[in-house]
């Protein structure tokens, strides 16, 4: 645990967080400012600053974070089932919480332009 991290200190508890799914490696909560009608993160439970600080030994950790836990989420979901993920990397691309996190969004075309 990063103790200057806001998500860490959601993982340890010490935060509050709406929950929606965990196991011994990912937490899933609710964004506290959502973009979409949906809007959760996936979150490692171990402390990666972005999507570039995995390594080939966290090939498992990255299938269940952007394939296995997306796909579960996004059954649960109304209708056809589709969702934007979505990670920022570093603060030019708008990251602010340097804990790797993947976006969860669906119920609104963030493309549609
Ligand atoms: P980033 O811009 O780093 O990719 O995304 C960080 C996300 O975390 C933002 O969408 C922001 O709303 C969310 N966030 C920041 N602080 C908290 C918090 O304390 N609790 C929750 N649930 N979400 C947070
Ligand atoms: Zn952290």
């Amino acid at each position: 645990m990063q103790t200057d991290c806001i998500f860490c200190k959601i993982i340890a508890g010490v935060l509050p967080a709406t929950i929606i799914w965990q196991d011994d490696d990912i937490l899933v909560i609710k964004d506290i400012h959502p973009k979409a009608p949906t809007h959760n993160l996936i979150i490692p439970k171990k402390h990666y600053v972005d999507q570039t600080a995995l390594t080939i030994e966290d090939a498992a950790l990255a299938y269940k974070l952007f394939v296995e836990v997306p796909k579960k989420l996004s059954q649960q979901l109304p209708g056809s089932g589709a969702f934007n993920s979505i990670v920022n990397n570093g603060a030019g691309a708008g990251q602010v919480v340097f804990h790797l996190h993947v976006h969860f969004l669906a119920g609104k075309n963030l493309f549609n332009l």
